[in-house]
């Protein structure tokens, strides 16, 4: 009998221990094996981290509402890229300061991807206002065109699971997941679009970032009121935009958030049509872990200020939830 109740005890502190093992070589396991993956952007970062979720540690290093296009890494985010396993940034020139940098300090064995440079050909790239080609930078906003915003996520998807083939079907998962959403979200976007009287299907904004956009869902980009150095415009440009407005008809010209413009407020006033002011191409809505602050939550919110002041119906877009894939 006494012997019989050692046994279990024996069995017991067995138990335990294994147990206790187990647990312990699993967090070693984990705690040394994430990736440490560094992006620049906000939404490119948001796309990242619905591909990678908590199995990888992800920092992006350009803070929200700065000028993406003027970003300069300060000694801080040295020390990020220094000890990155992956870089991912936009490419096509977006980046050039992050990327010289990314190339001269990240350390033996880590990877660099650039997702823009890797959805489109050189012959696909978009040269236009803010972004003429004898300057030689392409537009390099490919993420409002939701159908690149997928094939960033694949690519995403593909590096990770290259990188750390252990948690293949994690990424995957997120991924197929993340795709449905996005799925929902063009299709949306091409029906809202459809609402908005032809004559009006129009866009003139201060920031440049709407080409690829426009190129998908049938819009047409009539003239960007950012000039190529990032200042603003010559007051010949401003007038030669309203005499542009006035005889173009549209309703509404959009600036953006990350760029407030008194001369953009000045356009509107005089060719007399609706400013809306908060679209935005690398700044998320809403505070940090709110349902709202994703890429999604981005595309959702320019969507329905543009199509409601361009005179369409944003109805498309009621049954999207812009919250974050979270997969444990
Ligand atoms: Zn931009």
């Amino acid at each position: 009998m006494k012997e019989g109740h050692n046994m279990i005890k024996k069995n017991i502190v067995l138990t335990i221990f294994i147990i206790l093992s187990i647990f312990l070589s699993n967090q070693t396991v984990f705690a040394e094996k994430k990736l440490k993956v560094v992006s620049t952007v906000a939404p490119i970062t948001n796309i990242i981290h619905n591909v990678g979720g908590n199995r990888i540690d992800l920092h992006g290093i350009i803070p929200e509402g700065m000028d993406s296009h003027t970003f300069e890494p300060i000694p801080s985010d040295i020390k990020y890229i220094a000890e990155a396993d992956l870089i991912i940034l936009n490419g096509m020139n977006l980046e050039t300061p992050t990327e010289k940098l990314a190339k001269s300090r990240s350390k033996k064995g880590s990877k660099i991807l650039k997702l823009g440079d890797n959805t489109v050909t050189k012959k696909e790239w978009l040269f236009d206002f803010s972004f003429p080609e004898d300057k030689g930078d392409p537009n390099p906003h490919l993420w409002l065109n939701v159908a690149y915003a997928m094939k960033y996520a694949e690519l995403v998807r593909d590096k990770l699971i290259e990188m750390n083939p252990e948690n293949r079907e994690y990424y995957k998962k997120n991924t197929n997941k993340f795709l449905k959403k996005l799925e929902q979200l063009d299709k949306a976007i091409f029906q809202a679009v459809k609402t908005i009287p032809e004559k009006n299907r129009k866009l003139l904004t201060y920031h440049d970032s709407w080409a690829y956009f426009a190129k998908r869902y049938d819009m047409k980009v009539i003239g960007a009121i950012q000039p190529s150095d990032f200042a603003e415009p010559s007051p010949r440009e401003i007038a030669a935009i309203i005499d542009q407005l006035k005889k173009e008809n549209v309703p509404a010209i959009f600036g953006s958030e990350v760029y407030p413009s008194k001369v953009e407020e000045q356009i509107a006033k005089e060719a007399k049509i609706k400013h809306v002011t908060t679209l935005r191409d690398d700044d998320l809505p809403g505070k940090l872990g709110s349902k709202e602050h994703t890429y999604i939550g981005m595309m959702l919110d320019n969507m329905r200020e543009m199509i409601a002041a361009l005179g369409g119906k944003a109805d498309a877009f009621s049954a999207i939830d812009p919250s974050n894939i979270i997969e444990d």
